[in-house]
């Protein structure tokens, strides 16, 4: 009894000190990702730094804010409940976990389904905002990808059909000065129809007609571009199942 009752009072102190830790560490996390990201040159960094660490710093600096403030309020119980018997006790420290769960359950649910089309966003607005022309002060043109060919190497345009990268062109039209723009390509879009950039993507599929065992079914898959909102969608065949029973009866 000595022991429980000398552990419940060291407790809220050891929790709340680890709490503050953590939210310092937290906001720290989320400060440097900021800094790094305002000091990065040039709208295509930019877009590669987002690309490649927003989603990592925001789920270390969350995660930290989220476990600090269920330890606090597991702090609040075990003083509040200390009063009483061990059953209370439990009943405080598995009330403070449910929340933290819950809490970084809806941080995963974000990041995971959500965050995407946000990400997805900023991106877009970062490689499409309009470049100025440091000779001339002119608002170039981005090049769409017929006119952007003569403009690249032989082996920029074999990274573009290998969708290794993809590459924008801005053309200030008057001077001749050119960006050449490198992002990562594997994104797989699709080259949109409608404005000729290269930002078709797959958002859904959808199953029309089932397969059956030996006749193939139909599906169809759901494109939207990013960059003029174009819209498209594609019949793709499903095979049939007979193959797979063929396996099962194995
Ligand atoms: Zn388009």
């Amino acid at each position: 009894m000595e022991n429980q009752s000398s552990l419940l009072d060291v407790w809220p102190y050891y929790a709340t000190l680890t709490a503050n830790v953590l939210i310092a560490f937290g906001f720290i996390v989320l400060v440097i990702h900021y800094v790094r990201f305002s000091t990065t040159k040039g709208y295509a960094k930019k877009y590669d730094y987002l690309n490649r660490n927003e989603a990592k710093y925001l789920l270390v600096g969350n995660l930290s804010l989220i476990i600090a403030v269920s330890l606090y309020l597991n702090s609040a119980m075990v003083n509040f409940f200390s009063r009483g018997g061990i059953f209370e006790l439990a009943v405080g420290l598995f009330i403070s976990s449910i929340i933290g769960v819950a809490f970084g359950y809806a941080l995963y649910a974000y990041l995971k389904f959500y965050y995407p089309s946000i990400l997805e966003e900023k991106l877009m607005k970062l490689r499409f905002k309009p470049r100025v022309s440091p000779e001339t002060g002119n608002v170039m043109k981005l090049l769409t990808e017929d006119e952007e060919d003569i403009h690249l190497t032989d082996e920029m345009i074999e990274h573009e059909e290998s969708l290794k990268y993809e590459y924008d062109v801005w053309l200030d039209e008057e001077s001749g000065h050119k960006f050449i723009e490198r992002y990562d390509g594997h994104q797989h879009a699709k080259l949109c129809p409608s404005c000729n950039f290269r930002t078709l993507k797959e958002y859904k599929e959808e199953e029309v007609l089932a397969p059956t065992q030996s006749k193939a079914g139909l599906g169809k898959k759901f494109f939207k571009c990013s960059y003029c909102s174009h819209h498209e969608t594609h019949e793709v065949n499903i095979a049939p199942l007979n193959e797979e029973v063929i396996i099962l009866q194995d």
